[in-house]
């Protein structure tokens, strides 16, 4: 314990004094972060957040499954924009993942991600150091990274689509897009997205454009059972050629990630044609199809052991707010104009061959959007 109270006295703001009894309850693990606590359990969380309270502090939160990269730390860095303090929560979620999902496997990296946060702090911190008084410069003040068992106190978590336990539900937004193909997904996340606003009570809530259905439905959430909170949503975070940064990105692999691209491709000729003037579906759509075709055509046509075959699980156009499907945009409302691409594990693989992790073995979907911006 002692190691972390030292810790958390030298992270050097007016938080840390408040910190420090909240601070005496933190999770011992593998690497002990030493500006921020980390809280494995409900209680802790609540009485820093009654001090914050009390000192008319504001807290940010920010939640993740961690396996953090650029694009989390874009969501901290504008929540330190907004509020003087902000919570991070590391949970991977079981009840969205389906029973034939990937919950075993999904990237665990915690010392890594404590490094991240970290460093992300005193950048944080220098950015303070050098800002007006005007300017808000956050800083992290805790991690919260519960057990199932603390997030799900009383029945096991259930991942079956008629399965028991305190849900929250919104439709018919959760049945579209990634619903369809994932049903019991935006009932976990709106589930555990709902309890993890209780647990924090934030001012205000930072999600990711990059899940754009996600944000639709934490928004309509929040609108409909009245949670006290803003909801902020931060643009995507790609890699230089285009790719969306995500956690799942490790398992691509040189061959499936080259291929990967395809998703933003199409959707950024997609686009085009809406910005040279057409909207209708067929235009717009046709657009993207034909990118997704071409290349899936030229996969094909290679040997099992240079191609990476995917399959297009959907390609929509749809309103910002309904996310219902349209024939046509109407400019003045704009459209989501979204994806998902499922790569297959690799068929053969070459030595010496880059394949990620897994060894090009694990299935991998990818999901991206563009927002088709209303126009005059
Ligand atoms: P996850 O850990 O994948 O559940 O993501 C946590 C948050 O980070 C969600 O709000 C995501 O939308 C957001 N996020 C993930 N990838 C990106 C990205 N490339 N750019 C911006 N935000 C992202």
């Amino acid at each position: 314990m002692s190691r972390l109270v030292t810790g958390v006295r030298s992270f050097s703001t007016a938080a840390s004094s408040l910190l420090i009894d909240a601070a005496s309850s933190a999770v011992r693990s593998a690497r002990q972060p030493s500006s921020f606590p980390v809280f494995r359990d409900v209680p802790q969380v609540r009485q820093l957040r009654r001090q914050l309270l009390k000192n008319d502090r504001s807290v940010g939160f920010v939640p993740t499954m961690g396996a953090l990269h650029e694009g989390h730390l874009s969501l901290i860095r504008e929540a330190a924009r907004e509020n003087t303090d902000i919570f991070v929560s590391i949970f991977v979620n079981p009840t969205q993942f389906g029973v034939n999902e990937d919950l075993s496997s999904y990237p665990r990296t915690w010392d890594a991600d404590m490094e991240k946060l970290e460093k992300l702090n005193e950048e944080l911190a220098n950015a303070a150091a050098a800002a007006s008084s005007e300017t808000t410069t956050g800083r992290i003040s805790a991690i919260f990274a519960p057990t199932a068992k603390v997030m799900y106190p009383t029945l096991p978590p259930s991942s079956e689509v008629d399965g028991n336990g305190s849900f929250v539900t919104i439709t018919p937004l959760s049945k579209k897009l990634e619903g369809g193909s994932r049903p019991v997904f935006f009932r976990g996340v709106a589930t555990v997205c709902m309890k993890l606003f209780n647990i924090t009570t934030p001012d205000r809530v930072y999600f990711g454009q990059k899940d754009v259905q996600q944000t639709i439905i934490i928004k309509r959430m929040v609108q409909d059972l009245h949670v006290g909170t803003e909801v902020r949503i931060v643009s995507t975070s790609r890699e230089a050629d285009g790719l969306a940064l995500s956690s799942r990105n490790v398992y691509l692999g040189d061959r499936r990630r080259a291929v990967g691209l395809t998703l933003y491709k199409a959707l950024k000729a997609a686009e085009e044609v809406y910005r040279s003037g057409k909207t209708s579906r067929a235009d717009i759509l046709g657009a993207a199809r034909s990118v997704t075709d071409r290349v899936l055509a030229e996969q094909q046509a290679l040997s099992p052991s240079e191609r990476a075959l995917f399959e297009a699980d959907y390609i929509s156009l749809a309103d910002p707010d309904t996310l219902d499907e349209l024939d046509l945009v109407d400019r003045s409302r704009g459209a989501v104009l979204s994806a998902a691409l499922k790569m297959a594990p690799l068929e053969e693989t070459r030595d010496g061959e880059r394949c990620g992790l897994g060894g090009g073995k694990v299935p991998v979907r990818l999901i991206d959007n563009l927002i088709l911006q209303p126009q005059q």
